[in-house]
């Protein structure tokens, strides 16, 4: 297999449920990365792994572009009709397989309806693997090198503070290029995740996405989301947006089916129908499977109330790792973001490849945690149906490993 795949481990993983993994040699590992914020509802939760089950004996694969089929009709009407959307404008769905195939098109409407040439992203920002989504990429330039030459897109600030950047002056900044790099008048679409997810879990604050939205209307550009990472329960609200600004197209994935392939775009019918058939599509498209499974996490979020338990549990894990921070302040530098999507942000004297040997430290102590960003920073992000003896075990193993690293 390919060395360019990292990994943070060599272990096989044999089986899982709820918030552990089992290796191939039987040992259990306390997941809270969960596959890097996928199994919102647990590992094989039963009713999602059923969903799937029924919908394999009956129909693989229903071509998207040949026909429909029952579960995506079902999921559409679930999704629009239970105030899944953070928006009721946001009436029109397309269905693909992967995050990034998702942000390629959102884009490719944007472009389609703008009539516009370029995209503004925001730096540390992070939208996927492919060609394009890899040049709107900038939370690493791992994901880059050697590969990228960007057309059309420019990069603006994202608010971040403990690194000085204000609101104030990310939104000068973006001004700014307004004027010396690029007419508002040329830009088809802003995309912006509004918590950073790989930059390291910074929750762009609501002002900044508020004056994003005003910009937007004022020169007829389109206010994109990503909400790949955010999204489903993760923030503490079904999206992180929900109350706080209204996309022109939302972008979903990774916790939309927990863990089958499955991502979506959401947008308004006036652009939407712009679209001529046969714009859209794919052969994978909206998979049976991966629908009916998403429709099973979708009433699982609902009936096990799991956007209130990310709420609670987060809170319990941000003051855990609160105090940690005072504990630890010589390690910590910052505990910071929304429900259970929390970062960890060490000292800036550490020693460089420290979040690394942390999370390496927490593998070989028992959980999965995953580093992010280029500063060292650890991100936890627990199944949204973890229980509060599942936090303590996490700050507990947490604690230990952080020791080791010292
Ligand atoms: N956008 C965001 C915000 C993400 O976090 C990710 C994946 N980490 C993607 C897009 C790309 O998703 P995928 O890996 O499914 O292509």
């Amino acid at each position: 297999m390919f060395r360019g795949v990292g990994r943070l481990s060599t272990v096989v993983m044999d089986r899982a449920k709820g918030s552990f993994v089992w290796t191939a040699t039987g040992e259990r590992l306390l997941d809270f990365s969960s596959g890097i914020g996928v199994t919102n509802t647990g590992h094989c939760h039963p009713r999602v792994v059923q969903a799937a089950k029924d919908q394999c004996d009956k129909l693989v694969h229903g071509q998207v572009n040949l026909a429909y089929h029952q579960p995506m009709l079902d999921l559409t009407t679930d999704l629009m009709n239970h105030g899944g959307m953070p928006d009721a404008s946001l009436n029109r769905i397309f269905y693909a397989t992967t995050g990034a195939e998702a942000v390629e098109n959102a884009v490719k409407l944007a472009k389609y309806t703008a009539g516009r040439p370029h995209t503004l992203v925001f730096q540390g920002g992070y939208h996927g693997r492919t060609s394009l989504t890899m040049s709107m990429t900038t939370s690493s330039v791992i994901y880059r090198q050697k590969m990228c030459s960007p057309q059309n897109i420019f990069v603006s600030s994202f608010p971040y503070e403990l690194h000085g950047k204000s609101v104030e002056s990310a939104l000068s900044d973006l001004k700014l290029m307004f004027q010396q790099q690029v007419l508002p008048e040329e830009v088809a679409c802003m995309v912006i995740e509004p918590v950073l997810g790989e930059g390291g879990y910074v929750p762009a604050p609501p002002e900044f996405l508020e004056a994003l939205r005003q910009m937007c209307d004022e020169h007829g550009i389109l206010l994109i989301l990503d909400e790949v990472q955010t999204g489903f329960g993760r923030c503490g609200k079904l999206f992180a947006c929900q109350d706080v600004v209204r996309p022109d197209i939302l972008i979903m994935a990774k916790g939309l089916a927990s863990g089958f392939p499955l991502s979506a775009i959401a947008t308004r019918a006036n652009l939407s129908d712009q679209q001529e058939p046969g714009t859209m599509g794919g052969t994978y498209a909206g998979n049976a499977i991966s629908c009916a499974a998403a429709l099973a996490t979708q009433q699982v979020i609902r009936e096990e109330g799991l956007v209130e338990n990310a709420q609670k549990m987060g809170k319990r894990l941000e003051s855990g790792l609160k105090e940690l921070q005072s504990k630890h302040s010589d390690m910590i530098r910052d505990v910071r973001g929304l429900g259970c999507m929390i970062g960890v942000e060490l000292n800036e004297t550490v020693a460089s490849g420290t979040s690394k040997a942390l999370s390496q430290a927490c593998f070989r102590n028992g959980m999965i945690l995953l580093p992010a960003s280029v500063f060292p920073t650890v991100r936890f992000i627990p199944p949204l149906t973890v229980n509060k003896e599942e936090v303590d075990m996490g700050l507990e193993i947490f604690e230990k490993s952080l020791i080791e690293v010292k």
